[in-house]
């Protein structure tokens, strides 16, 4: 395989340290944990998983998490009143609502209770409108993650191409904000993009986020192009795929990431950063 394997299980293992040397020192400074409050409604096997893996991932970094649960049933009302009391609990640093929620539940009037400083996600219309317009902000944790393996491999950004195949408010739109404040030429294909092939051509940088498998095949890739794969789709068969035609691909791309192992460890440890980050701003207001 020519291409170089951007690994981020073993990068976010590497972050989550230093995070957790930051954790350490922020419970010395101020006398209590940064604290990750999650909430999950119903019981969703899928998120059941990402929950517990969040969880986990505080606890090993020493940021004290809380589970609250509620259930599938609960009413809008009874979720937003749950943020309200976490919006007023000082020892609660960062709040994150797994999505998605029941179809009763209306995403955007709870993402918009949560209060800006602690929105870890970076889901609330503040963070978004911030992000675009380039302040400081809580930015999403898979986009965040993927600047990062970027940085770490010095990929230049300044002057690049990089095509972002995917346009969601959680992961292609910021991506494709972040890309542009870091210098690159952005282009963004949705599903009512004519020949991706010809966009995806040109990219130096090249982004999938759509959840379809082997949407990007080896043909649609530049020769030398550093190809991040943010999708992951399971098959019929149970294995777990991106949206990169991985094995070909890898044949054309200077860098490449696998699925699983390469953006999605990413997340969690961006989760960690973002939550540390809310807790010392918090602490310094
Ligand atoms: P989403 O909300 O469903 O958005 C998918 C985007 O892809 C939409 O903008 C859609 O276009 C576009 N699209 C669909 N078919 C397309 C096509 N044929 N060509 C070009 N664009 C097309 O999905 P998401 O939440 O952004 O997630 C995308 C993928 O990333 C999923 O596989 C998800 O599981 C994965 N993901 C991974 C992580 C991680 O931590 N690794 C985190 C989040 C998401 P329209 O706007 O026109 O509908």
């Amino acid at each position: 395989m020519p291409a170089q394997l951007l690994d981020g299980k073993s990068l976010a293992e590497r972050l989550r340290q230093t995070l957790a040397e930051r954790a350490k020192q922020f419970n010395a400074r101020t006398g209590r944990p940064a604290g990750l409050a999650v909430i999950l409604v119903g019981n969703n096997p899928a998120s059941e998983v990402y929950v517990r893996h969040k969880v986990a991932a505080c606890e090993k970094a020493t940021i004290a998490s809380q589970l609250v649960r509620l259930e599938a049933s609960c009413t809008t009302e009874a979720l937003l009143s749950q943020i309200e009391s976490l919006n007023n609990d000082s020892q609660v640093d960062g709040i994150l609502v797994q999505l998605p929620l029941p179809e009763h539940i209306p995403e955007k009037r709870v993402i918009e209770a949560i209060a800006p400083n602690k929105d870890v996600d970076g889901f609330h219309p503040a963070n978004a409108g911030a992000l675009f317009t380039g302040q400081p902000c809580l930015k999403p944790c898979t986009p965040f993650g993927v600047m990062v393996m970027l940085e770490q491999i010095k990929a230049p950004l300044r002057g690049a191409h990089a095509v972002v195949v995917g346009a969601s408010n959680i992961v292609g739109k910021p991506l494709a904000m972040m890309l542009l404040q870091a210098g690159a030429t952005v282009t963004i294909c949705n599903s009512k993009t004519l020949n991706l092939e010809e966009k995806t051509r040109r990219a130096d940088i090249l982004i999938a986020a759509v959840g379809r498998p082997s949407l990007i095949t080896a043909e649609m890739v530049k020769p030398g192009a550093v190809v991040i794969d943010v999708g992951i789709n399971r098959l019929d068969s149970g294995k777990l795929v991106g949206d990169v035609d991985f094995e070909r691909v890898a044949q054309v791309a200077q860098a490449i990431t696998p699925v699983p192992g390469g953006v999605g460890p990413m997340t969690i440890a961006m989760l960690l950063q973002n939550t540390l980050d809310a807790a010392e701003a918090a602490s310094l207001s």
